[in-house]
């Protein structure tokens, strides 16, 4: 069976849950059997994670309880939604996926990005997206699109520095999978450019 998983990644602001909605209801008109779903929180336990996570009350949250966190997120994620749609031969679209722990852990936080990959490999049960689309924007310019910030918005831009760079250097290691769209231009212009780097995939699925 062919299968299509498709992840967004960026930093706050960047638009990549924007693209990551026009996506999906651009691939249901056009008949195609796809889900939408995001990290953290794509599934009832999720939620839960996602609560504590964002949290701005959880100033306390110990930088590798943050990583579990996600890490269970994802793990969840994994068996109750991406895999069994995987499975019955959908596509998966998620907004955020293991190169968010890679970047905002990684290089945001800087935990070892070599313990990371190997705890992503166990959380995800190997599973990786097929195309990553990742929405790039200068931090000052993607945080001045917030207006509620949780948690993780509440970062310096130095932190977001470092995980646009992260995210950029990921984007360089795997050009076959990761492919890198300008933020700063219209939605509409993104999603034009998206739709020309999906549309080979859909023919491969067909
Ligand atoms: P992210 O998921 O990357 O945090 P969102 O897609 O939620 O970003 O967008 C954040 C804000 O920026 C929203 O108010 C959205 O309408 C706006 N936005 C999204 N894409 C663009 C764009 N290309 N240009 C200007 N504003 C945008």
């Amino acid at each position: 069976m062919k299968k299509l998983f498709i992840s967004f990644e960026g930093i706050e602001g960047s638009g990549k849950s924007t693209q990551a909605e026009k996506l999906y209801k651009w691939l249901n008109s056009e008949g195609y059997d796809c889900i939408f779903t995001k990290e953290p929180g794509g599934t009832e336990i999720s939620k839960k994670i996602r609560n504590i996570l964002l949290d701005k009350e959880n100033t306390e949250l110990a930088e590798l309880a943050e990583l579990f966190l996600y890490l269970a997120d994802r793990a969840q994620h994994i068996k109750e939604v991406i895999e069994p749609a995987l499975f019955d031969g959908k596509i998966v679209i998620t907004d955020r996926f293991f190169d968010s722990t890679i970047a905002y852990q990684g290089k945001g936080r800087e935990i070892s990005e070599e313990q990371i990959r190997t705890m992503n490999e166990i959380a995800t049960d190997g599973i990786s997206p097929n195309l990553t689309i990742l929405i790039d924007i200068f931090p000052k310019k993607g945080l001045k699109r917030i207006k509620c910030k949780d948690r993780m918005e509440l970062e310096s831009e130095d932190f977001y520095k470092r995980v646009r760079q992260e995210y950029l250097k990921i984007a360089d290691e795997n050009p076959n999978r990761v492919k890198v769209f300008n933020g700063v231009l219209s939605p509409e212009e993104i999603e034009k450019d998206i739709r020309k780097v999906i549309k080979p995939l859909l023919e491969r699925i067909k």
